[in-house]
């Protein structure tokens, strides 16, 4: 028997209750933030373009009018930070006296002349059987010079994987495939670095006693981009990924402001490149101390029903923390429920902005109400602000607002998630 499934069924009774969340969480606003997000104007919100920076430039024009305060440190809204991109024109290995060849290592460049003799890099190995990618992952987060040795039994791999190349926060990783235990080696590169800039989008109102403890809302605003056309249309609007979950940030600003200073400090935050590794949460989580994170709400795409329909959305990694738990907790009496992931073999947990702060122990859990297995324009063209439910939408938002009580109220804190 799976997980109690619980539903959301949102009635009248919400309007008679102090929050207000209908009063302040109307659909035409909602509809309207959702419509200028997701516009063709917007070209589908790639990181890197003038059209992410226009999307930047309105989220934080909306947080400027919520009246929201940037974040501590910041003069703007603009949580802003540099990643860097190599190209690498030539390069040589030496091992134990031997010279690979070059299809047998490859380098991810930090600076343009790597020149390595014994002792200038940490030497790593993947041992037969590890995970290769978690492996080779954990060193793109460095700034260090790395030699990573890969048993040759990661040969298949390693050859899918030498080419790709993704941003990176810095750092020498060259990765090679070999049986041999290193005792001297020499390595040498020649790279152009490019610096890719990037902004997440953040502002918060500060608690009024336990001002240091923060909960965060949180979304991300970039999307895919432009391209190959499809019936003469080239642009991912990403209507519901996820601009909904930014516009829901967007509203739950407004609607906090409104109802007024919390015992707790309430962070809004609309991240960039998720869809390529998740940057911006990765950047945010580093400013942060995680310990100091009760809780995060991490929405996404919850423009169309859920798969029991109107009124219901779930949360990811239910059975992490007691999160869920909690909302319900603030819906008793209410017909309002979350029901867990109903997608457990998707990983959903760890495929969205929550990851990275839950990984840190956080109770951060992604809320959506996709339907995973059958989400007709997730990822393609037609993902447009005319095929999603802004009633709906409106309905999840205000639930969200309502089942956060307990928690911005600094009354109950969620459990952390252990053992990542
Ligand atoms: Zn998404």
């Amino acid at each position: 028997m799976r997980y109690l499934l619980i539903v959301l069924f949102l009635s009248g009774q919400l309007s008679g209750s102090a929050q207000k969340p209908d009063k302040w969480i109307k659909e035409k606003q909602v509809a309207s933030i959702l419509r200028t997000l997701s516009a063709d104007e917007m070209q589908g919100r790639r990181p890197g373009t003038p059209a992410m920076d226009k999307a930047a430039a309105f989220i934080a024009s909306e947080f400027k009018k919520a009246g929201l305060e940037p974040l501590k440190g910041n003069s703007d809204f603009l949580q802003r930070f540099d990643m860097i991109s190599a190209e690498t024109s030539s390069r040589s290995l030496i091992i134990n006296g031997r010279k690979l060849d070059n299809n047998e290592f490859t380098v991810f460049a930090g600076e343009e002349n790597i020149k390595w003799e014994a002792g200038a890099a940490e030497i790593k190995y993947i041992k037969a059987g590890e995970n290769f990618g978690q492996k080779v992952f954990a060193e793109f987060q460095g700034s260090g010079n790395v030699l990573l040795i890969a048993d040759t039994s990661f040969t298949r791999i390693f050859n899918r994987f030498r080419n790709f190349r993704s941003p990176r926060w810095g750092g020498n990783v060259i990765v090679a495939l070999s049986q041999e235990t290193v005792y001297r080696y020499q390595a040498e590169a020649i790279s152009t670095i490019k610096k890719i800039s990037y902004a997440n989008v953040a502002g918060m109102i500060p608690g009024k006693s336990k001002t240091d403890e923060a909960v965060s809302f949180s979304a991300h605003y970039d999307h895919l981009g432009i391209g190959k056309p499809v019936e003469n249309d080239s642009i991912f609007n990403g209507a519901n990924d996820d601009a909904s979950g930014t516009t829901a940030v967007i509203a739950l600003a407004s609607y906090f402001k409104k109802l007024g200073p919390q015992e707790r400090t309430l962070v809004f935050v609309a991240f960039t490149a998720e869809e390529s590794g998740g940057f911006g949460s990765t950047y945010f989580s580093r400013q942060m101390d995680p310990a100091k994170v009760v809780a995060m709400f991490n929405i996404e795409m919850i423009g169309t029903d859920s798969k029991w329909g109107k009124n219901s959305a779930y949360i990811t990694g239910y059975d992490k923390t007691d999160f869920g738990k909690l909302l319900q907790a603030d819906l008793t009496g209410s017909s309002f429920t979350f029901s867990p992931d109903p997608y457990p073999d998707q990983n959903l947990f760890y495929r969205s902005d929550n990851a990275t702060l839950a990984r840190l122990g956080v109770p951060a859990h992604t809320i959506s109400t996709s339907k995973m297995d059958s989400e007709k324009f997730y990822h393609t063209v037609n993902d447009e602000f005319e095929t999603l439910d802004m009633k709906n939408m409106t309905q999840i938002i205000r639930a969200i607002a309502i089942s956060s009580k307990g928690i911005v109220s600094g009354k109950v804190a969620p459990t952390r998630v252990v053992g990542e």
